[in-house]
Protein backbone atom coordinates (compact mmCIF):
# COMPACT_ATOMS: atom_id res chain seq x y z
CA UNK A 1 0.00 0.00 0.00
CA UNK A 2 1.36 3.09 -1.19
CA UNK A 3 1.40 6.41 1.37
CA UNK A 4 -1.75 8.86 0.61
CA UNK A 5 -0.72 12.10 -1.44
CA UNK A 6 -0.39 15.27 1.00
CA UNK A 7 -3.00 18.03 0.33
CA UNK A 8 -3.12 21.40 1.11
CA UNK A 9 -6.67 23.12 0.08
CA UNK A 10 -6.37 26.56 -0.19
CA UNK A 11 -10.05 27.98 -0.08
CA UNK A 12 -11.30 24.63 2.15
CA UNK A 13 -14.74 26.87 3.00
CA UNK A 14 -15.92 27.61 -0.70
CA UNK A 15 -18.03 25.15 -3.17
CA UNK A 16 -14.77 23.64 -4.62
CA UNK A 17 -13.21 23.29 -1.31
CA UNK A 18 -16.51 21.86 -0.12
CA UNK A 19 -16.03 19.03 -3.01
CA UNK A 20 -12.90 18.49 -2.44
CA UNK A 21 -13.46 17.41 1.08
CA UNK A 22 -16.33 15.44 0.26
CA UNK A 23 -13.74 13.45 -2.22
CA UNK A 24 -11.21 13.74 0.42
CA UNK A 25 -13.52 11.95 2.72
CA UNK A 26 -14.10 9.15 0.63
CA UNK A 27 -10.68 8.16 -0.33
CA UNK A 28 -9.12 8.49 3.29
CA UNK A 29 -6.51 5.91 2.40
CA UNK A 30 -5.25 7.82 -0.73
CA UNK A 31 -5.63 11.49 0.09
CA UNK A 32 -4.40 13.17 3.39
CA UNK A 33 -5.30 16.81 3.94
CA UNK A 34 -2.20 18.72 5.89
CA UNK A 35 -2.81 22.12 5.51
CA UNK A 36 -6.07 24.61 4.65
CA UNK A 37 -7.02 28.06 4.17
CA UNK A 38 -9.77 30.02 4.82
CA UNK A 39 -10.84 34.02 3.61
CA UNK A 40 -13.17 35.14 6.74
CA UNK A 41 -15.61 31.74 7.64
CA UNK A 42 -13.72 30.69 11.11
CA UNK A 43 -16.03 28.82 11.82
CA UNK A 44 -15.84 26.29 9.50
CA UNK A 45 -11.51 26.34 9.15
CA UNK A 46 -12.43 25.42 12.67
CA UNK A 47 -15.12 22.80 11.94
CA UNK A 48 -12.82 21.60 9.02
CA UNK A 49 -9.41 21.16 11.25
CA UNK A 50 -11.38 19.43 13.40
CA UNK A 51 -12.84 16.75 11.07
CA UNK A 52 -9.19 16.28 9.23
CA UNK A 53 -6.87 16.55 12.39
CA UNK A 54 -4.92 19.13 10.43
CA UNK A 55 -2.24 19.89 10.85
CA UNK A 56 -1.80 23.94 9.57
CA UNK A 57 -4.21 25.74 8.71
CA UNK A 58 -4.04 29.87 7.82
CA UNK A 59 -6.90 32.46 8.37
CA UNK A 60 -5.48 36.51 7.70
CA UNK A 61 -6.07 38.78 10.86
CA UNK A 62 -8.71 40.76 8.75
CA UNK A 63 -11.11 37.35 9.62
CA UNK A 64 -11.21 38.34 13.35
CA UNK A 65 -10.78 36.16 16.60
CA UNK A 66 -10.83 32.51 16.43
CA UNK A 67 -11.57 29.34 18.80
CA UNK A 68 -11.74 26.15 19.05
CA UNK A 69 -8.79 25.14 16.72
CA UNK A 70 -6.45 22.20 18.57
CA UNK A 71 -3.28 22.60 20.10
CA UNK A 72 -1.96 20.33 17.81
CA UNK A 73 -2.48 22.56 14.44
CA UNK A 74 -0.38 25.36 13.65
CA UNK A 75 -2.50 28.49 13.05
CA UNK A 76 -1.19 31.06 10.69
CA UNK A 77 -2.26 34.78 10.37
CA UNK A 78 1.03 36.47 9.29
CA UNK A 79 0.35 38.75 5.65
CA UNK A 80 2.53 35.83 4.00
CA UNK A 81 1.02 32.54 5.44
CA UNK A 82 -0.83 31.67 2.21
CA UNK A 83 2.18 31.74 0.50
CA UNK A 84 3.74 29.67 2.74
CA UNK A 85 1.39 26.96 3.18
CA UNK A 86 1.16 26.71 -0.54
CA UNK A 87 4.79 25.79 -0.72
CA UNK A 88 4.67 23.85 2.41
CA UNK A 89 7.52 21.06 2.69
CA UNK A 90 5.37 18.43 3.46
CA UNK A 91 2.62 18.99 0.54
CA UNK A 92 2.41 16.63 -2.24
CA UNK A 93 -0.37 18.56 -4.01
CA UNK A 94 -1.79 22.12 -3.76
CA UNK A 95 -5.72 22.58 -4.52
CA UNK A 96 -6.35 26.28 -5.37
CA UNK A 97 -10.06 26.74 -4.76
CA UNK A 98 -9.36 30.09 -3.96
CA UNK A 99 -11.61 32.45 -6.32
CA UNK A 100 -10.30 35.58 -7.94
CA UNK A 101 -7.49 37.22 -8.56
CA UNK A 102 -5.95 36.61 -4.71
CA UNK A 103 -5.55 32.80 -6.36
CA UNK A 104 -2.35 33.82 -8.49
CA UNK A 105 0.31 34.29 -5.95
CA UNK A 106 -0.15 30.67 -3.96
CA UNK A 107 -0.76 29.81 -7.23
CA UNK A 108 2.71 30.43 -8.50
CA UNK A 109 4.05 29.99 -4.69
CA UNK A 110 3.11 26.14 -4.83
CA UNK A 111 4.85 25.63 -8.35
CA UNK A 112 7.95 27.69 -7.29
CA UNK A 113 8.29 25.21 -4.66
CA UNK A 114 8.03 22.33 -7.18
CA UNK A 115 4.49 20.96 -6.04
CA UNK A 116 1.67 20.01 -8.42
CA UNK A 117 -1.44 21.76 -7.94
CA UNK A 118 -4.90 21.12 -9.02
CA UNK A 119 -6.30 24.25 -10.40
CA UNK A 120 -9.75 25.17 -9.77
CA UNK A 121 -9.18 29.12 -9.86
CA UNK A 122 -8.83 29.84 -13.40
CA UNK A 123 -8.01 33.72 -12.56
CA UNK A 124 -4.82 32.91 -12.25
CA UNK A 125 -4.93 31.90 -15.70
CA UNK A 126 -6.28 34.85 -17.16
CA UNK A 127 -4.24 37.41 -15.06
CA UNK A 128 -0.60 35.69 -15.76
CA UNK A 129 -1.26 32.53 -17.94
CA UNK A 130 2.21 32.93 -19.36
CA UNK A 131 4.29 33.14 -16.67
CA UNK A 132 2.51 30.44 -14.80
CA UNK A 133 2.62 27.60 -17.44
CA UNK A 134 6.29 28.57 -17.48
CA UNK A 135 6.83 28.91 -13.70
CA UNK A 136 5.11 25.14 -13.77
CA UNK A 137 7.60 23.93 -16.12
CA UNK A 138 10.77 25.35 -15.22
CA UNK A 139 9.92 23.45 -11.50
CA UNK A 140 8.83 20.74 -13.48
CA UNK A 141 5.07 20.86 -11.49
CA UNK A 142 2.20 19.82 -13.26
CA UNK A 143 -0.92 21.88 -13.48
CA UNK A 144 -4.10 19.43 -12.86
CA UNK A 145 -7.22 21.25 -14.51
CA UNK A 146 -10.17 20.86 -11.78
CA UNK A 147 -12.59 22.92 -13.50
CA UNK A 148 -14.85 20.10 -15.19
CA UNK A 149 -14.70 21.40 -19.06
CA UNK A 150 -10.48 21.75 -18.95
CA UNK A 151 -10.70 18.25 -16.54
CA UNK A 152 -12.76 16.95 -19.53
CA UNK A 153 -10.42 17.76 -22.11
CA UNK A 154 -7.47 16.63 -20.26
CA UNK A 155 -8.94 13.17 -19.88
CA UNK A 156 -9.48 13.19 -23.21
CA UNK A 157 -6.64 13.91 -24.69
CA UNK A 158 -4.47 11.25 -22.50
CA UNK A 159 -2.36 9.26 -24.84
CA UNK A 160 -2.85 11.65 -27.76
CA UNK A 161 -0.05 13.20 -29.70
CA UNK A 162 -1.22 17.08 -29.51
CA UNK A 163 -0.23 17.87 -33.42
CA UNK A 164 -3.39 15.47 -34.39
CA UNK A 165 -5.60 18.34 -32.25
CA UNK A 166 -7.69 19.79 -34.32
CA UNK A 167 -9.99 21.96 -31.53
CA UNK A 168 -11.28 22.09 -28.37
CA UNK A 169 -14.73 22.60 -27.61
CA UNK A 170 -16.24 23.68 -24.20
CA UNK A 171 -19.66 23.58 -23.55
CA UNK A 172 -21.69 25.55 -21.34
CA UNK A 173 -25.51 25.40 -19.84
CA UNK A 174 -26.23 29.03 -21.02
CA UNK A 175 -26.97 29.99 -17.11
CA UNK A 176 -29.88 31.40 -15.44
CA UNK A 177 -30.99 33.73 -18.83
CA UNK A 178 -30.36 30.82 -21.19
CA UNK A 179 -33.80 31.48 -22.48
CA UNK A 180 -34.92 34.73 -20.69
CA UNK A 181 -36.37 37.43 -23.46
CA UNK A 182 -33.11 39.48 -24.41
CA UNK A 183 -35.44 42.68 -23.62
CA UNK A 184 -36.07 41.01 -20.02
CA UNK A 185 -32.45 41.30 -19.15
CA UNK A 186 -31.95 44.75 -18.10
CA UNK A 187 -34.25 43.99 -15.14
CA UNK A 188 -33.54 40.48 -13.77
CA UNK A 189 -32.54 40.32 -9.99
CA UNK A 190 -29.49 39.17 -8.53
CA UNK A 191 -31.89 36.34 -7.00
CA UNK A 192 -32.65 35.45 -10.38
CA UNK A 193 -29.40 35.31 -11.56
CA UNK A 194 -27.93 33.10 -8.50
CA UNK A 195 -30.79 30.43 -9.66
CA UNK A 196 -28.39 28.13 -11.93
CA UNK A 197 -30.31 25.88 -13.69
CA UNK A 198 -27.34 22.20 -12.96
CA UNK A 199 -25.17 23.58 -10.97
CA UNK A 200 -24.36 24.77 -7.14
CA UNK A 201 -21.75 27.12 -7.00
CA UNK A 202 -20.18 30.19 -5.49
CA UNK A 203 -21.64 33.53 -5.97
CA UNK A 204 -18.86 35.00 -8.30
CA UNK A 205 -19.05 32.04 -10.69
CA UNK A 206 -22.83 32.02 -10.75
CA UNK A 207 -23.37 35.03 -11.98
CA UNK A 208 -20.25 34.87 -14.30
CA UNK A 209 -22.11 31.92 -15.86
CA UNK A 210 -25.09 34.01 -16.30
CA UNK A 211 -23.40 36.63 -18.06
CA UNK A 212 -21.15 33.57 -19.81
CA UNK A 213 -18.12 35.71 -18.62
CA UNK A 214 -17.25 32.38 -16.87
CA UNK A 215 -17.00 30.82 -20.35
CA UNK A 216 -15.03 33.32 -21.59
CA UNK A 217 -12.50 33.08 -18.99
CA UNK A 218 -12.22 29.67 -19.87
CA UNK A 219 -11.63 30.10 -23.17
CA UNK A 220 -8.11 31.72 -22.08
CA UNK A 221 -7.84 28.93 -19.49
CA UNK A 222 -7.75 26.75 -21.80
CA UNK A 223 -5.23 28.82 -24.16
CA UNK A 224 -2.93 28.77 -21.79
CA UNK A 225 -3.56 24.86 -19.98
CA UNK A 226 -3.68 22.99 -23.74
CA UNK A 227 -1.65 26.19 -25.73
CA UNK A 228 -3.99 26.24 -28.33
CA UNK A 229 -4.73 29.34 -30.43
CA UNK A 230 -8.27 31.38 -29.93
CA UNK A 231 -8.99 29.87 -33.57
CA UNK A 232 -8.79 26.32 -32.07
CA UNK A 233 -11.20 27.16 -29.10
CA UNK A 234 -15.30 26.87 -29.29
CA UNK A 235 -17.81 27.45 -26.86
CA UNK A 236 -21.28 25.65 -27.52
CA UNK A 237 -24.69 25.88 -25.52
CA UNK A 238 -25.35 22.39 -23.74
CA UNK A 239 -28.68 23.04 -21.46
CA UNK A 240 -27.77 19.76 -19.63
CA UNK A 241 -24.30 19.82 -18.23
CA UNK A 242 -23.66 16.15 -18.82
CA UNK A 243 -20.83 16.74 -21.67
CA UNK A 244 -18.29 18.99 -19.72
CA UNK A 245 -16.27 19.25 -23.60
CA UNK A 246 -15.42 17.76 -26.40
CA UNK A 247 -12.03 17.43 -28.35
CA UNK A 248 -12.07 17.29 -32.09
CA UNK A 249 -9.05 15.63 -33.62
CA UNK A 250 -7.92 16.41 -37.22
CA UNK A 251 -9.89 12.90 -38.88
CA UNK A 252 -12.58 15.24 -37.55
CA UNK A 253 -13.13 12.50 -35.07
CA UNK A 254 -14.72 14.02 -31.61
CA UNK A 255 -14.30 12.87 -28.02
CA UNK A 256 -16.56 14.12 -25.44
CA UNK A 257 -16.33 13.07 -21.26
CA UNK A 258 -19.51 12.88 -19.78
CA UNK A 259 -20.61 12.35 -15.68
CA UNK A 260 -23.55 13.90 -14.11
CA UNK A 261 -23.14 17.72 -13.03
CA UNK A 262 -20.97 17.24 -9.70
CA UNK A 263 -17.85 18.97 -9.44
CA UNK A 264 -16.36 16.17 -7.06
CA UNK A 265 -15.86 14.22 -10.70
CA UNK A 266 -13.43 16.53 -12.27
CA UNK A 267 -11.40 17.11 -8.70
CA UNK A 268 -11.49 13.75 -7.69
CA UNK A 269 -10.12 12.87 -11.19
CA UNK A 270 -7.38 15.32 -10.86
CA UNK A 271 -6.76 14.60 -6.97
CA UNK A 272 -5.54 10.84 -7.84
CA UNK A 273 -4.57 11.21 -11.28
CA UNK A 274 -3.12 8.91 -13.22
CA UNK A 275 -5.40 6.42 -10.73
CA UNK A 276 -8.88 6.15 -10.85
CA UNK A 277 -11.44 4.76 -8.44
CA UNK A 278 -15.22 4.69 -7.28
CA UNK A 279 -16.45 8.17 -7.07
CA UNK A 280 -18.20 10.01 -4.57
CA UNK A 281 -21.98 9.94 -6.57
CA UNK A 282 -22.59 7.61 -9.37
CA UNK A 283 -23.03 7.44 -12.52
CA UNK A 284 -24.86 8.63 -15.48
CA UNK A 285 -27.79 6.15 -15.88
CA UNK A 286 -28.84 5.46 -19.36
CA UNK A 287 -31.66 3.58 -18.94
CA UNK A 288 -33.20 7.27 -18.68
CA UNK A 289 -33.53 9.63 -21.61
CA UNK A 290 -30.83 11.78 -21.70
CA UNK A 291 -30.96 14.78 -23.39
CA UNK A 292 -27.63 15.70 -25.26
CA UNK A 293 -28.66 19.08 -26.98
CA UNK A 294 -26.25 21.77 -28.59
CA UNK A 295 -26.62 24.64 -29.93
CA UNK A 296 -24.18 27.81 -30.80
CA UNK A 297 -24.42 30.73 -28.01
CA UNK A 298 -25.71 33.79 -29.04
CA UNK A 299 -23.07 37.04 -29.04
CA UNK A 300 -26.19 39.39 -28.75
CA UNK A 301 -27.52 37.46 -25.63
CA UNK A 302 -24.31 37.62 -24.20
CA UNK A 303 -21.67 40.52 -24.88
CA UNK A 304 -19.47 39.65 -21.89
CA UNK A 305 -18.20 36.15 -24.00
CA UNK A 306 -17.99 38.12 -27.47
CA UNK A 307 -15.78 40.60 -25.22
CA UNK A 308 -13.68 37.81 -23.88
CA UNK A 309 -13.36 36.22 -27.14
CA UNK A 310 -12.39 39.86 -27.98
CA UNK A 311 -9.72 40.27 -25.10
CA UNK A 312 -8.42 36.68 -25.61
CA UNK A 313 -7.63 37.17 -29.26
CA UNK A 314 -5.91 40.81 -28.88
CA UNK A 315 -3.71 39.22 -26.25
CA UNK A 316 -1.29 40.72 -24.04
CA UNK A 317 -2.86 42.32 -20.73
CA UNK A 318 -6.16 42.47 -22.01
CA UNK A 319 -7.46 39.47 -20.11
CA UNK A 320 -6.86 40.26 -16.87
CA UNK A 321 -7.75 44.27 -17.75
CA UNK A 322 -11.53 41.93 -18.50
CA UNK A 323 -11.24 39.87 -15.28
CA UNK A 324 -10.48 42.76 -13.27
CA UNK A 325 -13.48 44.85 -14.49
CA UNK A 326 -15.70 41.36 -14.17
CA UNK A 327 -14.92 40.93 -10.76
CA UNK A 328 -15.45 44.60 -10.02
CA UNK A 329 -18.93 44.83 -11.91
CA UNK A 330 -19.90 41.50 -10.56
CA UNK A 331 -19.20 42.56 -6.63
CA UNK A 332 -21.36 45.37 -7.55
CA UNK A 333 -23.92 43.81 -9.09
CA UNK A 334 -24.72 41.68 -6.32
CA UNK A 335 -24.61 44.49 -4.11
CA UNK A 336 -27.64 45.79 -6.17
CA UNK A 337 -25.56 49.11 -7.02
CA UNK A 338 -25.70 48.19 -10.77
CA UNK A 339 -28.06 46.17 -12.98
CA UNK A 340 -26.99 43.07 -14.72
CA UNK A 341 -26.35 44.27 -18.27
CA UNK A 342 -24.35 47.05 -16.56
CA UNK A 343 -21.61 44.25 -16.07
CA UNK A 344 -20.44 44.17 -19.87
CA UNK A 345 -20.63 48.13 -20.06
CA UNK A 346 -17.91 48.71 -16.99
CA UNK A 347 -15.88 45.74 -18.75
CA UNK A 348 -16.14 47.14 -21.82
CA UNK A 349 -15.34 50.55 -20.70
CA UNK A 350 -12.39 49.77 -18.34
CA UNK A 351 -10.83 48.06 -21.68
CA UNK A 352 -11.09 50.55 -23.97
CA UNK A 353 -8.74 52.65 -21.30
CA UNK A 354 -5.61 50.11 -21.46
CA UNK A 355 -3.45 49.40 -24.38
CA UNK A 356 -3.00 45.77 -23.24
CA UNK A 357 0.68 45.43 -23.93
CA UNK A 358 1.85 42.01 -22.55
CA UNK A 359 3.29 41.82 -19.03
CA UNK A 360 5.23 39.27 -17.32
CA UNK A 361 6.11 39.42 -13.93
CA UNK A 362 3.64 39.12 -10.98
CA UNK A 363 4.52 42.68 -9.52
CA UNK A 364 3.82 44.45 -12.67
CA UNK A 365 0.71 41.80 -13.25
CA UNK A 366 -0.67 42.70 -9.62
CA UNK A 367 -0.19 46.27 -10.13
CA UNK A 368 -1.97 46.62 -13.56
CA UNK A 369 -5.08 44.26 -11.73
CA UNK A 370 -5.20 47.26 -9.20
CA UNK A 371 -4.85 49.66 -12.05
CA UNK A 372 -7.94 48.05 -13.64
CA UNK A 373 -10.03 47.72 -10.50
CA UNK A 374 -9.68 51.14 -10.45
CA UNK A 375 -10.97 51.96 -12.93
CA UNK A 376 -13.67 50.14 -12.64
CA UNK A 377 -14.59 50.80 -9.46
CA UNK A 378 -14.32 54.59 -10.73
CA UNK A 379 -16.85 53.30 -13.55
CA UNK A 380 -19.43 51.76 -11.31
CA UNK A 381 -19.52 54.60 -9.00
CA UNK A 382 -19.60 55.21 -5.26
CA UNK A 383 -21.29 53.56 -2.84
CA UNK A 384 -24.44 55.22 -1.64
P1 LIG B 1 -16.41 30.36 -3.26
O1 LIG B 1 -16.73 31.80 -3.19
O2 LIG B 1 -17.47 29.37 -2.89
O3 LIG B 1 -15.15 30.06 -2.32
C1 LIG B 1 -14.00 30.81 -2.41
C2 LIG B 1 -12.93 30.38 -1.41
O4 LIG B 1 -11.83 31.29 -1.57
C3 LIG B 1 -13.35 30.44 0.04
O5 LIG B 1 -12.77 29.37 0.76
C4 LIG B 1 -12.76 31.76 0.54
O6 LIG B 1 -12.39 31.71 1.91
C5 LIG B 1 -11.51 31.91 -0.33
N1 LIG B 1 -11.19 33.31 -0.60
C6 LIG B 1 -12.05 34.28 -1.01
N2 LIG B 1 -11.39 35.45 -1.17
C7 LIG B 1 -10.10 35.20 -0.87
C8 LIG B 1 -8.94 36.02 -0.81
N3 LIG B 1 -8.97 37.33 -1.11
N4 LIG B 1 -7.77 35.45 -0.46
C9 LIG B 1 -7.72 34.13 -0.13
N5 LIG B 1 -8.80 33.30 -0.14
C10 LIG B 1 -9.97 33.85 -0.51
O7 LIG B 1 -15.86 30.08 -4.72
P2 LIG B 1 -15.93 28.72 -5.57
O8 LIG B 1 -17.22 28.66 -6.30
O9 LIG B 1 -15.51 27.57 -4.71
O10 LIG B 1 -14.83 29.00 -6.68
C11 LIG B 1 -13.43 28.90 -6.44
C12 LIG B 1 -12.69 28.94 -7.77
O11 LIG B 1 -13.03 27.76 -8.51
C13 LIG B 1 -13.07 30.12 -8.67
O12 LIG B 1 -11.94 30.54 -9.37
C14 LIG B 1 -14.09 29.53 -9.62
O13 LIG B 1 -14.11 30.19 -10.87
C15 LIG B 1 -13.55 28.12 -9.78
N6 LIG B 1 -14.57 27.13 -10.15
C16 LIG B 1 -15.63 26.92 -9.34
C17 LIG B 1 -16.58 25.97 -9.67
C18 LIG B 1 -17.71 25.63 -8.74
O14 LIG B 1 -18.43 24.69 -9.00
N7 LIG B 1 -17.90 26.35 -7.65
C19 LIG B 1 -16.45 25.24 -10.86
C20 LIG B 1 -15.33 25.47 -11.67
C21 LIG B 1 -14.39 26.42 -11.29
MG1 LIG C 1 -16.22 25.32 -15.64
Amino acid sequence: MTEPKKIVLLGATGSIGTSTLQVLRKHPDRLQLIGISANSNSQKLTEIVREFRVPYAYLPESAGFVEGIPAETTLDRSRDGLVHLASLAEADLVVVAIVGSSGLSPTLAALEAGKDIVLANKESLVLGGDLVMKTAQSNQARVLPADSEHNAIFQCIQGEDKRDLDSIILTASGGAFRDTPVEQLKDVTVKQALNHPNWSMGNKVTIDSATMANKGLELIEARWLFDLPPSKLEVVIHPTSVVHAMVRFVDGCCLAQLSPPSMTFALQHALLYPERAPGVHPSLDFSKPLDLHFSPPSLERFPCLRLAQESLTQGGSAPLVFNAANELAVDAFLLNRIGFLEISDIIYQTLSQFDHQPKNDLSTLLSLDSEARRIASVLIGPST
